[in-house]
């Protein structure tokens, strides 16, 4: 998802004897959500640029030239969709939301009893129990 707002665009063109190089640097703000909790996210993203455009398209990852014009928006949409997060985390160790009744878990403490919770507590169990379990020889 890239926000509207602002692209920032700096490409340079250069010509082949079989198309045009264009390379540079493309910025943009976006604004997404936290895959987990759903909180909204924003941040910038910069990616470099090298594409190739051609007038008769042999290389199949070459833009057309289309009326001796260089369609960009296309390749600026394309490779801004690589650059920008995905499935981004507000934090990386974000709790999410619990599972049972929608609490953001990392403002409230909802008190269900969250299966991966009971799984965690289960380990920490047998480890105490290992822990306390008298040594004989
Ligand atoms: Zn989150
Ligand atoms: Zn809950």
């Amino acid at each position: 998802m890239v926000a509207n707002s602002q692209v920032e665009i700096g490409l340079t063109l250069e010509a082949l004897t079989d198309g045009i190089v264009v390379h540079g640097r493309l910025c943009a703000d976006w604004v997404s959500e936290c895959r987990r909790c759903l909180r909204q996210l924003s941040g910038r993203s910069e990616t470099e640029v090298q594409e190739l455009y051609q007038a008769v398209v042999i290389d199949p990852d070459a833009y057309p030239i289309v009326g001796e014009q260089l369609d960009l928006l296309e390749m600026v949409r394309e490779n801004l969709l690589l650059a920008v997060p995905v499935a981004p985390l507000c934090t990386v160790d974000c709790p999410g939301l619990c599972s049972q009744c929608g609490a953001d878990l990392q403002t409230t403490k909802c008190g269900c009893s969250n299966k991966i919770a009971d799984e965690r507590w289960a380990a920490l169990d047998l480890l105490k129990i290992d822990e306390s379990r008298p040594t004989t020889e």
